[in-house]
């Protein structure tokens, strides 16, 4: 199953994407993550991206795409992946479908997690305080959803006109979100999910 998943920093997106990568056996993806541990480990890509992600803006197209393209390569990732915080906008993705379609690997669903500003904010804001993300500062976190809005709902209603988008109602307990995600997601069997 290759998933693209939807929503903005705050939208709990992360504890959902471990979940399906938990119950599906495959990688979760994100290029959030694979930037941070970029940054962490000091390489040129990460040095590059490390203002840039502070000032809650976006990384260049190119980089993250060299970055994710070897991702997508790593064996693990042949029988499937959630992909997180990629496509962020139509450039990406349409360099998305035309690296799925070398790979031979095109995607089966888009997942968008619904979760209203006020939340978002809320949730961001009780993070900064715990895991002091710089971009989880409120200022940075209003700037990331101008962004979100202005770059990557365009890609989400890409997918939503080539029928591929679900919507989730990201709203409520952990696991009701959990349950809403599995009825949207269009597996073969029950037998795909490993619980
Ligand atoms: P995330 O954890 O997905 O919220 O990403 C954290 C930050 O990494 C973003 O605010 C961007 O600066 C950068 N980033 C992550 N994914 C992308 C992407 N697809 N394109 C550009 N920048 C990205």
């Amino acid at each position: 199953m290759r998933i693209v998943f939807f929503g903005p920093n705050g939208s709990g997106k992360g504890t959902q994407a471990e979940r399906i990568k938990n119950a599906l056996q495959i990688p979760h993806i994100s290029t959030g993550d694979l930037l941070r541990a970029a940054v962490k480990a000091a390489t040129p890509l990460g040095l590059k991206a490390k203002e840039v992600m502070a000032a809650g803006q976006l990384v260049s197209d190119e980089m993250v795409l060299g970055m994710l393209e070897d991702r997508l390569r790593e064996p693990d990732a042949r029988k499937g992946f959630i992909l997180d915080g990629y496509p962020r906008n139509l450039a990406q993705c349409t360099a998305l479908e035309a690296l799925l379609a070398r790979l031979n690997q095109p995607l089966d669903v888009a997942i968008k997690l619904d979760v209203p500003d006020s939340a978002i904010l809320a949730r961001c804001e009780l993070r900064f305080k715990t895991e002091h993300r710089p971009d989880d500062d409120p200022a940075i976190v209003r700037k990331r959803l101008d962004i979100y809005r202005e770059q990557t709902a365009p890609v989400a209603e890409h997918f939503e006109q080539i029928g591929k988008l679900r919507h989730v109602d990201g709203v409520g307990d952990v696991d009701e979100v959990s349950r809403r995600i599995f009825a949207a997601l269009p597996l073969q069997s029950n037998t795909e999910v490993a619980r």
